[in-house]
C-alpha cells in the first residue's frame, strides 16, 4: 500500500515562514501530501493570527485535493501561560495545538516540556530535546505526542526521543517544522529520517501514518 505524507508542523509567513498558506499547501500537494497543519508561532501578541488564516484554509480545503488543518505552535511563552494559550488557541479555532519544546538548539524556557505534557489541550510537544522519563510518562497519560524533527538543530535530540518513546510507549510523529520551500519532504524522506533516528520500519510507519491520523481524528478530521 502506498502512503501519502501528513505533516502536522509547518509555518507560513503569518509567523516566520516564507510562504503564504496557499503556496505552502500547493507545494505540499505537489510533493505528495495528503494533509498538512499550519502551526504558526504564537504568544499573546499574535494569537489572533489563527483567525486571520482560517478563510484561506477553508478556501484551499474546498478547492484542492489536500486537507489543510488550522493549528498553532505556542512558542517561547512563559511556562505558566501555556495552558491558557492552549485554551485560547482552541477557542480561536486551532485544531492542532503544538508547543515549541525544549530543543538543544534554542534557549527555550526550562519547564516548557513539563508544562506542555501536563496540558491536555496540547496535541504535540515539538522537538522535545532531552525530555525526561517523568515527562514522557505524563505525555503518554495525557495523549501528548512527541516529535521527531527533520529540522536542522532541533533534530539533535531525535535519537533520545525515539529511545524514550519506545521505552514508555509514547506516540511519535515525524514532522518538518517547515519554514522554507526546501524544508518540505516526501513520504520516503520522512521514512529515512525516522530510520536514522533509530526507529524500526514498523515504528516509522506508525509515526508517519497512524499517529498523525489518530490526532486528526480526535479533532474530527477523518482522512
Ligand atoms: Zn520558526
Ligand atoms: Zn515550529
Amino acid at each position: 500500500m502506498t502512503h501519502k505524507r501528513i505533516d502536522l508542523h509547518m509555518h507560513s509567513l503569518f509567523s516566520d515562514g516564507e510562504l503564504l498558506p496557499s503556496e505552502l499547501a500547493r507545494r505540499a500537494l505537489v510533493l505528495g501530501h495528503e494533509a498538512i497543519a499550519i502551526t504558526d508561532h504564537v504568544d499573546y501578541s499574535n494569537i489572533n493570527t489563527i483567525t486571520e488564516i482560517s478563510d484561506a484554509i477553508d478556501d484551499i480545503n474546498n478547492k484542492w485535493d489536500i486537507t489543510v488543518v488550522l493549528g498553532a505552535e505556542i512558542t517561547h511563552a512563559p511556562v505558566e501561560s501555556i495552558p491558557e494559550l492552549a485554551d485560547k488557541a482552541r477557542e480561536l479555532g486551532a485544531k492542532i495545538v503544538l508547543v515549541h519544546g525544549e530543543t538543544l538548539n534554542e534557549p527555550v524556557v526550562e519547564g516548557t516540556n513539563f508544562a506542555s505534557v501536563n496540558c491536555k489541550e496540547v496535541d504535540i510537544l515539538a522537538h522535545p530535546g532531552l525530555i525526561t522519563h517523568e515527562e514522557a510518562k505524563i505525555a503518554k497519560k495525557n495523549n501528548v505526542a512527541l516529535e521527531i524533527s527533520t529540522r536542522k538543530g532541533h533534530c539533535l535530540g531525535n535519537g533520545h526521543v525515539a529511545n524514550i518513546a519506545r521505552e514508555l510507549g509514547n506516540d511519535l510523529l515525524i514532522d518538518t517544522d517547515t519554514h522554507s520551500p526546501d524544508d518540505i519532504i516526501t513520504f520516503e524522506r520522512a521514512i529515512e529520517i525516522g530510520l536514522g533516528a533509530g526507529l524500526t520500519k514498523e515504528e516509522v510507519l506508525k509515526a508517519t501514518v497512524d499517529n498523525p491520523k489518530k490526532i486528526l481524528k480526535r479533532h474530527g478530521i477523518n482522512l
